[in-house]
């Protein structure tokens, strides 16, 4: 891939400077978090780790996401009401994953009692990397699909004036203007918006659903002041509160302290930790009521990384979306290779494959929000213990996407400079917006791009291993 910034990567004058109008600029747009020693308050906060380069991205790729995201958005939602392909799918993975298989017991007992939810809103981001073929050729390649939470929305919307004032900087005036505008937590907020209307109460709020510790709480901001731009009531609650303090009334209305909630939106409950039994019971509550879930549990089994496998399946995309062979073909287009763990002979033998091969994989387990996914040696060596038992289907298999490192420099509060290899991984966010069966809002709402120094094979920003980065189309 091309390396636009070659010339000043390795000028350290140059680097330092721009390095210290990087951070500025960064503070003052707001691009912040709050920090891991007082995570509970706002009154110390530092910048959200960034790159000081805006990294490459090859145009056709990037395009290419875009253009895909519709699709995207447009399967998710028919797997979420597709009640017999979540069955089968999930079916061996609950026999073995406790928290997916709770999951499912939720989407079960909430079918089972009948849906009061007439109204229905997705916010995903799909990621992708750039696979480097042995030609030199580079293909997108998707890594997966997060249908909740996915964040970084807010804060990614201004990276780009950061980045493009660095450019300057460099002397690179023209380069900086061609850097794109970009403003995820406005699209998602009009998604959310459009929700709230149609959920038709004129004085009912919208609920975060956040975290006990809340250290990315100014990226949830940037979506909740653009609904109050709208003159939308935002509040923020943990499990605990709704466990606490909401109720359901004869018609499932949810109410939070005698207010009723139209929308909830989730920035919280994908990782097995965060519950226990009264946080279940608030979960179990919440998707009964007739309130907007973003997403509705039946979405969330919807982005397991064992739906994702099952979707790679010869003719299953053509089950899921009939009639919509070009989306099939263009979805289709952007999977990496995606093997099944199930017990039996094809398990078996990728199994074995993989163990003698570990580098050409991942090996991921029901898990979001990084650090959870094996590699190399230590692929071979879990894999090699469980090969033989029923543990080996809560997991799947991937192809290991190899994308060409660029040199760049990761910004961190309290790190020193220094230039490091790095990968970038692409997200587009997708909103979608139903009524009943019919699908009234269905739109790309931006992009993310995240990138981290090639010695970690995992983790996000949230972890600490990924930074915020702005996209430059080459
Ligand atoms: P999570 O739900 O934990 O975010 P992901 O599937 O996104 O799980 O994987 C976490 C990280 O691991 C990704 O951001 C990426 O850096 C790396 N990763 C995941 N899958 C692959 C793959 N097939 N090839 C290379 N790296 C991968
Ligand atoms: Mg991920």
């Amino acid at each position: 891939m091309a390396a636009p910034w070659r010339d000043v990567v390795r000028d350290a004058a140059a680097v330092r400077d721009a390095a210290a109008v990087a951070v500025d600029a960064a503070l003052l747009a707001g691009v912040l978090m709050r920090t891991g020693e007082q995570p509970h308050s706002s009154d110390v906060v530092n910048y959200a780790p960034f790159t000081l380069l805006p990294s490459a991205v090859p145009r056709a790729l990037f395009e290419q996401a875009y253009a895909v995201q519709q699709d995207f958005n447009l399967l998710v939602d028919a797997i979420s009401q597709n009640k017999e392909f979540l069955e089968q799918t999930l079916a061996s993975t609950i026999k073995v994953d406790d928290f997916t298989a709770r999951l499912f017991r939720i989407y079960m007992q909430v079918l089972e009692e009948g849906l009061a939810q007439t109204v229905f809103l997705g916010i995903n981001r799909s990621d992708y990397m750039f696979d480097c073929g042995v030609d030199g050729t580079t293909a997108l390649k998707q890594i997966e699909i997060n249908t909740i939470a996915a964040s970084f929305g807010g804060l990614t919307s201004r990276t780009a004036d950061v980045h493009g004032l660095v450019l300057k900087v460099l002397g690179k005036t023209k380069e900086a203007s061609q850097l794109l505008p970009n403003n995820p937590s406005k699209g998602l907020a009009s998604g959310i918006a459009k929700a709230w209307e149609l959920y038709g109460s004129q004085s009912a709020v919208v609920m975060f659903l956040v975290e006990e510790i809340q250290r990315n709480i100014f990226d949830q901001r940037c979506v909740e002041n653009e609904l109050w731009k709208r003159n939308i009531r935002v509040i923020r609650r943990r499990f605990r509160d709704v466990f606490e303090k909401g109720c359901l009334d004869g018609s499932r209305r949810l109410y939070m302290d005698g207010q009723e909630v139209a929308v909830v939106y989730y920035r919280e409950g994908y990782v097995p930790q965060t519950y226990n039994q009264q946080n279940w019971e608030a979960r179990l509550l919440l998707e009964r009521s007739r309130a907007v879930k973003c997403p509705d549990i039946a979405t969330q089994l919807a982005g397991t990384k064992k739906v994702q496998q099952e979707l790679s399946r010869p003719g299953i995309l053509e089950k899921l979306l009939p009639g919509h062979p070009e989306a099939v073909a263009r979805v289709r287009a952007t999977f990496a290779g995606l093997y099944s763990l199930d017990e039996g002979e094809e398990g078996d033998k990728i199994a074995a494959t993989a163990i003698a091969d570990p580098e050409r994989f991942v090996l991921k387990p029901q898990r979001e929000g990084g650090g959870n996914n094996l590699y190399g040696e230590e692929l071979r060596q879990v894999l090699e213990k469980i090969k033989d038992s029923p543990e080996r289907t809560s997991y799947i298999l991937m192809d290991k996407i190899k994308p060409q490192p660029a040199l760049n420099y990761l910004l961190r509060a309290h790190s020193p400079l220094q230039v490091s290899e790095c990968i970038s991984e692409l997200g587009i966010f997708g909103v979608y917006v139903r009524q009943g069966r019919e699908l009234v809002l269905n739109e790309a709402a931006g992009h993310l791009l995240r990138t981290k120094a090639i010695e970690h094979a995992d983790g996000g920003v949230a972890a600490g291993v990924a930074v915020l980065d702005t996209p430059y189309l080459v």
